[in-house]
C-alpha cells in the first residue's frame, strides 16, 4: 500500500507527519544545495549548527519553555535517563551537603509507580544505589512514594496514598505510562492530577515526558527539576533524547564524587558538559535531531502550537473513548484504565471481549489499513497509539471499524 492508504498506530517510533518527511528526504540527499546530504555534514559545522540551534529555540516556543531552563540533545534513550537522572541527582545533592564523607548519609529517591516504565526507572535506580562493597552505605535510598501496582496499573494513586519522605533528593514519576495507556490529567484541579502541592519544599521533581511531550502543555512546569523526552513517539525519529534540565542542576559530577559517597558519572550522562557544548561535546544523532527540526517548526507553523495540539489531541482521545465505552456497554470490548481521568490521550488500551474475537479484531483491521495496534508483549490487548501525526481522520475511520466489528 502507499503511505496514505494505511492508519499507523504504532506505540513508538511513531508515525510522523508526511511533509516533514517528504522534506527530510530531500534533505537527505542534498542539504539546501550543499550538494551533500544532512547526515554527510560536520556536526561543528554551521549548517548542522544552524539545525540544532532552531530546534531548540522552536521547543523553548512551543512548550514555553522558561529562561531558566536548558534544553539538551541527548542519546541512549528514555532508558538512558532511568540512569542518568539518579547519578546527576545526586551529584547536585552531594554537593549541596558537602559534609566529609564519613557523615554524609545516602538521600532517599522517592519514585511514583503508575506503570512498567516508571517501575523500570525504579528498578535501575536500586541496580544503581546498590552498595558496591560490604559496609557501604550505597548511593541513594529509592523508595516507592506510591504504586498502583496491586490494581494492575488501572488507575492513578489517590491524594491519600502519596507517601512522600520530606528529605528525599527528588520524586520522580512518569507523565504517561505507554504500555498501559495510564496518563495524568491534564488540569491540576482534575481528580488524580499529580499532587505537586503534596511534594515538600526543596525536593526536586523528575518527569518522564517520552510519550506525552508537546502533546498538550506540562502543568506546573516550573516545579520540575528535569524533564525529559525520547523523541519517537511526538518529535521525530529514534536516537535523540531531548531533556530539560533546571540551570542549578547542571552540576560538575566530577567535583561531586570527589567529595565520596557517590559514583562517578558517565561523561556522555553528565548534564553539564552536553550544556556547556551545546549538546556537541560528541558526535550528536544528526539526522533525528534535523527531523525534529522539522517537525517542531510544522507543529509551531501548521498545527496551531501547543494550544491547537492540545485540542486536536483531546477531541481524538475523547471520540475513540466514547466509541470503545459503547462498545464496553455492548459487551464487546473492555477499556482497560478503570478511571476515566487516567485514560491517556495517547496510548489508548483495551480487550476485545470473547474467545478468537481479539484475533478477528487485528485481521479485519489489517485489511482496512490499520496498523501496529497489537498490546505491548508484556500485557497483551489491543492499543491504538494516537499520538500528535495521527489524524483525526484515521481515528474515524478506526471508531467506524469499532461500531461495526461491535454490531
Ligand atoms: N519511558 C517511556 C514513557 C517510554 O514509553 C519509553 C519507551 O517507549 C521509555 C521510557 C524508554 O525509552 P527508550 O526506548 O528510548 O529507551
Amino acid at each position: 500500500p502507499t503511505r496514505d492508504q494505511v492508519h499507523n498506530f504504532a506505540a513508538g517510533p511513531s508515525p510522523l507527519p508526511t511533509t516533514c518527511l517528504e522534506e527530510a528526504s530531500l534533505g537527505l540527499l542534498n542539504y539546501e544545495d550543499t550538494g551533500m546530504g544532512i547526515c554527510e555534514l560536520s556536526h561543528r559545522g554551521k549548517e548542522f549548527k544552524a539545525v540544532i540551534e532552531g530546534a531548540e529555540a522552536d521547543l523553548r516556543t512551543l512548550l514555553g519553555v522558561p529562561k531558566n531552563y536548558t534544553i539538551l540533545f541527548s542519546q541512549g534513550g528514555g532508558t538512558g535517563q532511568f540512569s542518568a537522572v539518579v547519578l546527576n541527582l545526586l551529584a547536585a545533592h552531594r554537593l549541596s551537603h558537602p559534609v566529609p564523607a564519613e557523615q554524609f548519609q545516602p538521600p532517599v529517591l522517592d519514585y511514583v509507580l503508575t506503570g512498567s516504565w516508571s517501575s523500570k526507572a525504579y528498578a535501575e535506580a536500586q541496580r544503581l544505589c546498590t552498595p558496591p562493597f560490604p559496609n557501604c552505605p550505597g548511593f541513594g535510598q529509592p523508595r516507592i512514594a506510591a504504586s498502583t501496582k496491586s490494581t494492575s496499573w488501572t488507575r492513578l494513586p489517590t491524594r491519600e496514598e502519596y507517601k512522600f519522605s520530606q528529605d528525599a533528593a527528588y520524586v520522580y514519576y512518569c507523565e504517561n505510562e505507554t504500555i498501559n495507556g495510564i496518563e495524568f490529567p491534564p488540569k491540576q484541579e482534575d481528580e488524580g492530577a499529580f499532587p505537586f502541592d503534596l511534594v515538600p519544599e526543596g525536593v526536586e521533581v523528575v518527569a518522564d515526558y517520552s510519550s506525552s511531550f508537546i502533546s498538550r502543555p506540562i502543568p506546573n512546569f516550573s516545579r520540575h527539576a528535569i524533564i525529559y523526552a525520547g523523541a519517537q513517539k511526538n518529535l521525530g525519529p529514534s536516537g535523540v533524547t531531548v531533556l530539560i534540565v533546571r540551570n542549578d542542576l547542571l552540576v560538575d559530577t566530577t567535583e561531586a564524587s570527589k567529595l565520596g559517597c557517590i559514583p562517578p558519572v558517565p561523561i556522555t550522562y553528565e548534564y553539564k558538559i552536553l550544556a556547556d557544548n551545546g549538546s556537541l561535546y560528541n558526535t550528536p544523532p544528526t539526522f533525528p535531531i534535523y527531523v525534529s527540526a522539522l517537525v517542531l517548526k510544522h507543529l509551531i507553523k501548521n498545527k496551531g502550537g501547543l494550544e491547537g495540539l492540545e485540542k486536536t489531541n483531546k477531541e481524538k482521545a475523547e471520540l475513540l473513548y466514547n466509541t470503545l465505552e459503547d462498545a464496553e456497554k455492548k459487551g464487546k470490548a473492555r477499556l482497560v484504565v478503570r478511571e476515566k481521568n487516567a485514560r491517556s490521550w495517547m496510548n489508548v488500551t483495551f480487550n476485545i471481549e470473547g474467545e478468537g474475537e481479539e484475533k478477528k479484531f487485528l485481521e479485519g483491521a489489517e485489511k482496512r489499513g490499520f496498523r501496529q495496534l497489537k498490546g505491548h508483549r508484556s500485557v497483551g490487548g489491543i492499543r491504538a497509539s494516537i499520538y500528535n501525526a495521527v489524524t483525526m481522520e484515521s481515528v474515524q475511520l478506526l471508531c467506524e471499524y469499532i461500531n461495526e466489528f461491535c454490531k
